[in-house]
């Protein structure tokens, strides 16, 4: 049976996620204190974190949007639309409709797009209006030709088919010898990415509709869920999503790897499912499509590629499939200047800037953990664009002041590189080793451009897996953008003034 979203109204709406839970927590217990006829809704989050708590009331076709609401504001709320009012005074936004978080005029709700975002925020967690799950057991060649047809991406770094074409993996796993299984790989840790967790906590019933469908499109037996271990909200709610969704038989199981970055590479996360002690990469081929999870076919898409699916099939004529990356991408944005995590939905053909709401910034790192850095964002969102740019496409916009060094910011993520690879292949264990040391070297009078360039194609080039492939990305795009600041570092002298001899 398929939980659905009941439509009556008038509504109060309160989203609550992780980052906010014991605010949002009190300020729903409250609402529902004070309610004796309006229907009270616990949602997932909206992505907008500098708004949270949020607040939504709804009636007659309006709904007003409320930011920061405390508890006491909460049951003001709550008596105003028991007196069949909306109070408009202060909301954060009005918006002329009774179906979801319409983009407000102003504030982080106003950018870009919600579609696959659309029911975040709105929705409770395992409600579900239409299930593609279900269609696609009736049809499943629709589902499977109408993504060939469009060329849809895989999308974030633990998705099987990242930035590559989904349907041929979907064709190599049906092409394989064995049962296969449908995996969703949510255990991102990057706290510059966002848009799974958003997509787990807010709209877990999706992400499962989407998993079935894909399962019935593949002709899969079963679905597991792979989530990160200190995810607990996130646990909780796909696990009540579990009991509301339509599998008709399909298993689904939910299981949990370690909050560390590895655990998110596609490989690692089977071998952690697997219970391996120790997460290595797998060497490839043959990828996950034809030998995965305990040796079967096994599909491995993010939440944020289930999104899309769901979003193209539930409205294909708007998506662009003559694009080369069609569709949306989900971007985090995050750092100085920035008052919340903010995760966004952008047109793929829409600018990076669209993102972002000051242009009061010395440099972003756009793609997460090893994203490139850069001094412009105006590159569309698509991944041939963000490639082009040299950009990673792991959706995450990190945004660094003037007081940022840029050095130091490269020697920070060589860092990371060398303390959290999994040590299986040499290029990457010891090039990271080096990297670290040849950052260092500036420091003590010695800037060699030409030995970091060549250092870092190396790694990048003979890295087994994605954390090698993209990890000297941050140093390489750095000296780029910032040779002269980094060459100054060498004469002794910090342009940014937070250098000191510990870096
Ligand atoms: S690239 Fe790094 S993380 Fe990947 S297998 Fe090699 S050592 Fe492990």
């Amino acid at each position: 049976m398929v939980g659905t979203e009941a439509a009556t109204t008038p509504a109060i709406r309160v989203a609550v996620g992780s980052a906010e839970y014991d605010r949002a927590a009190a300020v729903l217990e409250a609402a529902r204190e004070a309610a004796t006829d309006v229907r009270v809704v616990e949602t997932g989050p909206t992505g907008a974190a500098a708004l949270a708590p949020v607040v939504l009331a709804t009636a007659d076709d309006r709904t007003t949007v409320h930011a920061n609401v405390s508890p006491d504001r909460a049951r003001e709320l709550v008596e105003t639309l028991d007196d069949g009012e909306l109070a408009t005074d202060d909301a954060h936004a009005v918006v002329e409709s009774d179906e979801g978080v319409s983009m407000a005029e102003t504030g982080p709700l106003a950018i870009g797009q919600r579609r696959a975002l659309a029911r975040c925020g709105w929705a409770a967690p395992a409600a579900l209006d239409e299930s593609l799950a279900e269609r696609t057991r009736d049809e499943p060649d629709d589902l499977r030709e109408a993504v060939a047809g469009a060329g849809l991406l895989g999308r974030g770094r633990g998705d099987g088919h990242t930035d590559e074409s989904i349907a041929e993996g979907w064709a190599t796993a049906r092409e394989s010898d064995g049962e296969t299984v449908v995996v969703v790989n949510g255990n991102e840790s990057d706290p510059a990415v966002d848009g799974d967790r958003l997509l787990l906590e807010s709209r877990p019933a999706e992400v499962l509709d989407g998993a079935l469908a894909v399962a019935a499109a593949v002709e899969a037996t079963d679905v597991v869920v792979y989530l990160n271990e200190d995810d607990e909200l996130a646990a909780q709610r796909v696990r009540e999503a579990v009991e509301s969704v339509d599998a008709d038989g399909t298993g689904i199981d939910v299981v949990a790897g370690p909050d560390r970055y590895i655990a998110g590479e596609m490989t690692m996360a089977l071998e952690a499912m697997e219970g391996a002690d120790r997460l290595e990469a797998r060497l490839r081929p043959p990828g996950p499509s034809e030998v995965g999870l305990y040796g079967r076919p096994t599909v491995v898409h993010t939440p944020r590629t289930l999104a899309q699916i769901r979003a193209f099939a539930a409205a294909p004529d708007e998506f662009e499939t003559s694009a080369a990356d069609p569709g949306s991408r989900l971007l985090t944005v995050t750092g100085d200047g920035v008052a919340g995590p903010t995760t966004v939905e952008l047109a793929t053909d829409t600018a990076l800037a669209e993102a972002v709401a000051s242009s009061e910034y010395k440099m972003a790192c756009v793609g997460g953990r090893f994203g490139g850095i850069t001094r412009s964002l105006d590159v569309p969102a698509s991944a041939p664009a963000l490639t082009g740019a040299r950009l990673g496409t792991e959706g995450g916009i990190e945004l660094f002041d003037g007081a940022t060094c840029a050095l130091e910011f490269a020697g920070s993520r060589a860092k990371f590189a060398r303390e959290k690879n999994c040590g299986r292949c040499v290029p990457c264990r010891e090039g990271s080793k080096q990297l670290v040391d040849l950052l260092r070297d500036v420091y003590e009078g010695q800037f060699q451009p030409s030995e970091l360039r060549e250092l870092s194609r190396v790694v990048a080039e003979s890295s087994t897996c994605e954390f090698g492939q993209a990890a000297p990305r941050p140093v390489t795009t750095a000296i780029d953008t910032f040779e002269r600041e980094i060459a100054a570092h060498a004469e002794g002298r910090c342009p940014s003034g937070v250098c000191t001899e510990t870096n």
